[in-house]
């Protein structure tokens, strides 16, 4: 990293203002982001919030960072309502497909990894699960007994949010105003805003998920899981903080109260939240409406998912996005367009630092990606020669991550690349059916072949396999 960095501006919920980011240690992001519940497929909304928290990632990593990124997967804990109220969202899936927690959790989080690659997300460097550290769940839990934050009701351990003078303080409300907004009940709680850290197992003991504990037999809050696991991962105050901006009054106001209350430390320096995506002006898409919109309901539809990425980068991850088929259809025409125009440039030589300096603003000021795409769309049509303007555009890809590179290699380039292994496999099988003059064999492979996109050729050599 250049002693001089490159400045960067974030909109930190936390002081609701844009800011310079200040990493902790020079040259080094701790970020931590929260993952999914993994009882359903995510929807599109979900989706946007992951794509937002892979701009600011990459734009960290474009400026020359080194980004420690963990990402939770939360299969436990994580209740119907974000309060501590019905049921656990992994045994409401379980009862819904007749499978086990841990199979609807082990399907779903597969399912989740294999929406973010083809959304073209950068994986995480970690993705604990919250199953595997009840042991630092239990054990953040016990700290904050031992500093008198917690009390025991008739069904939990909850921390008790009156004792922490700036509690609310991320999502700026006063204890007074959380109260009239709260719609739940409050139970045997002392405050309203009062949340379970540990909650024990029903008496009648049919719960699949279940581990002992100092108090009782039963499962962690969901709150817990992410500061357990951030703190040990990134250590605490770690720099950024993502999710949705649903998480601001309840999920994230409880991580920064427990994690606070534990050690006295702040738990993060900066706090990004994404806005949500709507279906119509006002709705917002929930998972827990059985009406969501998925990556493979867009995909059946023939779109592909990189023109949902780019339909997403068009508005800015702090305005609200409202979704329709029509704007995605508009995105994906955009993005044919840019392949098709790039694709005729030939290789890329030496880019066009205006351009590029121009970018790095963009996406500097708190990670601007409409006037990033728009400032592309102007080197496009620019006069700068083709080879430059093809440099300058696989450098932008590197933030907006539209597969630029993949998609506008030459036809012939495309033809010399190596062959998946599976192909490979089946050139061998084919290659030895041949020679053993097994013709029902040779004949079903080829088609196999064929049917897989590749061109068969029998030649003296034997067999050649090319992309059609
Ligand atoms: P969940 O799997 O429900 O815990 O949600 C995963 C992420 O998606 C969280 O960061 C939420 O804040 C975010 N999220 C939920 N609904 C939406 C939406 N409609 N638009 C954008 N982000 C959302
Ligand atoms: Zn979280």
């Amino acid at each position: 990293m250049p002693e001089l960095a490159p400045q960067i501006f974030l909109s930190n919920s936390l002081h609701r203002q844009k800011e310079l980011f200040k990493p902790i240690k020079r040259g080094r992001v701790g970020l931590y982001t929260c993952g999914p519940t993994v009882y359903n497929y995510a929807h599109i909304g979900n989706l946007r919030t992951y794509v937002f928290e892979d701009i600011l990632k990459r734009t960290l990593l474009y400026n020359g960072y080194n980004v420690n990124h963990v990402m939770n997967i939360t299969d436990v804990g994580h209740l119907t309502s974000d309060a501590d109220e019905g049921e656990d969202k992994m045994a409401k899936g379980a009862a819904r497909e007749g499978k086990s927690a841990q199979d609807i959790a082990k399907f779903y989080e597969a399912a989740f990894l294999n929406d973010l690659e083809e959304l073209n997300i950068l994986p995480a460097n970690k993705l604990p699960r919250a199953t595997d550290h009840i042991k630092e769940q239990i054990a953040l839990i016990k700290k904050l007994a031992q500093k008198g934050f917690t009390y025991k009701t008739v069904d939990g351990i909850y921390f008790d949010t009156s004792q922490l003078e700036d509690y609310g303080k991320l999502a700026n409300l006063k204890n007074q105003e959380l109260r009239a907004g709260a719609r739940v009940g409050i139970g045997d709680k002392k405050n309203i805003t009062d949340f379970a850290l540990w909650k024990f197992s029903p008496p009648l003991g049919n719960r699949q998920m279940e581990w002992a504990s100092p108090w009782r037999v039963g499962f962690p809050g969901w709150h817990i899981e992410c500061s357990a696991m951030a703190i040990k991962y990134l250590g605490q105050p770690f720099d950024i903080h993502c999710g949705g901006i649903d998480h601001i009054p309840v999920h994230h106001t409880n991580e920064i109260a427990q994690s606070e209350a534990a050690t006295g430390k702040p738990l993060a320096n900066y706090w990004l939240h994404g806005e949500f995506l709507l279906t119509k002006e006002t709705e917002k898409m929930a998972k827990s409406s059985e009406n969501f919109i998925t990556l493979q309901t867009l995909k059946n539809k023939d779109f592909s998912p990189l023109a949902y990425r780019y339909f997403l980068l068009q508005t800015h991850y702090r305005k609200q996005a409202t979704f329709s088929f029509e704007a995605l259809a508009a995105a994906q025409n955009g993005l044919t367009r840019l392949y098709e125009t790039a694709r005729g440039w030939g290789a890329p030589k030496i880019g066009c630092a205006e351009y590029e300096q121009k970018f790095l603003t963009c996406i500097n000021d708190d990670l601007n990606t409409p006037s990033a795409l728009a400032l592309m769309w102007q080197l496009v049509k620019s006069d700068y020669p083709d080879a430059a303007k093809k440099q300058t555009l696989l450098k932008f890809d590197e933030v907006l991550g539209l597969k630029i590179k993949e998609n506008t290699a030459s036809v012939s380039s495309q033809k010399n690349q190596p062959l998946p292994q599976a192909v490979e496999e089946l050139k061998t099988a084919r290659n030895a059916a041949r020679v053993g003059k097994n013709w029902a064999e040779s004949d079903r492979l080829r088609l196999k072949l064929e049917k897989l996109g590749y061109e068969v050729k029998d030649t003296k050599n034997g067999t050649e396999v090319r992309k059609k």
